[in-house]
């Protein structure tokens, strides 16, 4: 283990974190072995050979430019070029019998199965959404429950995603606290900690959808107790006033920034800084793309019923479930309010049924 990329891989996640782009054996793999895509982030790559310790398969990391699936496929770096290109580089070709390849139902936004299969004859199969699954998904014959198709972000997984992207701003915070403010140091680590716990742990259950509409009630009570302070406590308030307005000025950033905190919720950030003419931070784009025009309303997904083939894709790769097949064996989009416009069903979808088109 490197030490250094996995501080850096885990607290430094808006920034690339490559590894070298290989094959690797997992275990002792033959000729049947499965074959398992994923991107060259240093931390997915490690939990994945982790999990897979007593399996033998063979594990191709293909170029996402370092970055987490999900947020590579989001932004078209982990894409339909970075697969082809590591299996036709790899030399698997020559080392299995079949042409079959498991892939993160995630790369879905960025990884078209038909092209990839039109360009290589391999065929993609979508593994679990998440790596803590891939040894009962292969042992259990490559078959996937409902459960390991959907997206949920527990408790768990907010924390953890949310950590990453956070970091470096209470990291610049604390320098500015250190230099300009060393009293109220750890009066800001404490309150950043308590906001991002609290708010993480709860942000399902706050009223509204998007992160800014949930942090209002928060905002609003810590308001109130800034101004009762300000007229019922003695002299000696300041550092109660201070700790307040921390803790204002915390819960913004996460309401702010849900979407990157925690994917499957909508981002008030992205929109507003598209608005500005500001179109990616780090390695996240938004400007311009489909996503952030559907999120902004600017697109709407529309489905055209008569050209759906069945092929199914919408079904098996929303992480949502936001699709469903009715008894004519036609797509319906069932929970059109729980998509978090991934585009993963307009990038698979067979016969090009499925579109994000401006709104008139
Ligand atoms: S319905 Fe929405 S959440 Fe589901 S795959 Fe399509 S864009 Fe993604
Ligand atoms: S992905 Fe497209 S073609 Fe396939 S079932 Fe869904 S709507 Fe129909």
């Amino acid at each position: 283990m490197n030490p250094f990329k996995f501080i850096w891989g885990m607290f430094f996640r808006l920034f690339p974190c490559p590894i070298r782009t290989v094959l690797r054996r997992v275990g002792n793999p033959g000729r049947q072995s499965p074959v398992l895509v994923t991107c060259n982030f240093y931390i997915t790559v490690r939990r994945l050979i982790r999990k897979l310790d007593d399996m033998d398969v063979w594990l191709l990391i293909a170029d996402s430019k370092g970055v987490n699936v999900w947020c590579a496929a989001g932004g078209e770096e982990f894409n339909t070029h970075s697969v082809v290109s590591a299996i036709k580089t790899s030399g698997i070709q020559d080392l299995v019998d079949h042409r079959n390849m498991i892939i993160s139902p995630l790369s879905a936004p960025g990884v078209q199965a038909k092209e990839v299969q039109k360009q290589t004859g391999w065929s993609i199969r979508w593994g679990p959404v998440r790596i803590e699954d891939i040894c009962a998904y292969l042992k259990n014959n490559q078959h996937r429950s409902e459960e390991m198709k959907r997206v949920t972000y527990n408790w768990r997984e907010r924390l953890d995603t949310a950590i990453g992207p956070l970091f470096p701003f209470y990291f610049v915070g604390a320098i500015g606290f250190l230099l300009f403010g060393q009293h109220l140091l750890l009066n800001y680590l404490a309150i950043s900690a308590a906001t991002f716990f609290f708010f993480m742990l709860g942000c399902p259950w706050l009223p509204g959808r998007s992160g800014l509409t949930k942090v209002i009630v928060l905002e609003a009570i810590l308001a109130i107790s800034l101004v009762a302070a300000e007229i019922y406590v003695t002299p000696n308030t300041f550092s109660i006033r201070a700790d307040l307005i921390i803790a204002m000025v915390m819960l913004f950033i996460y309401g702010s920034e849900l979407g990157g905190l925690a994917p499957t919720m909508p981002s008030d950030l992205d929109p507003f800084l598209a608005r500005l003419g500001i179109g990616a931070v780090g390695n996240v784009a938004f400007a311009g793309t489909v996503r952030t025009e559907l999120i902004n309303g600017l697109r709407e997904l529309t489905y055209y019923r008569e050209k759906c083939v069945s092929c199914r894709s919408c079904v098996e790769i929303c992480p949502q479930g936001c699709w469903a097949f009715d008894d004519e064996k036609h797509a319906v989009l069932t929970k059109k309010e729980k998509c978090t416009a991934c585009r993963a069903c307009i990038v698979q979808c067979e016969g090009e049924a499925i579109k994000a088109e401006a709104k008139s």
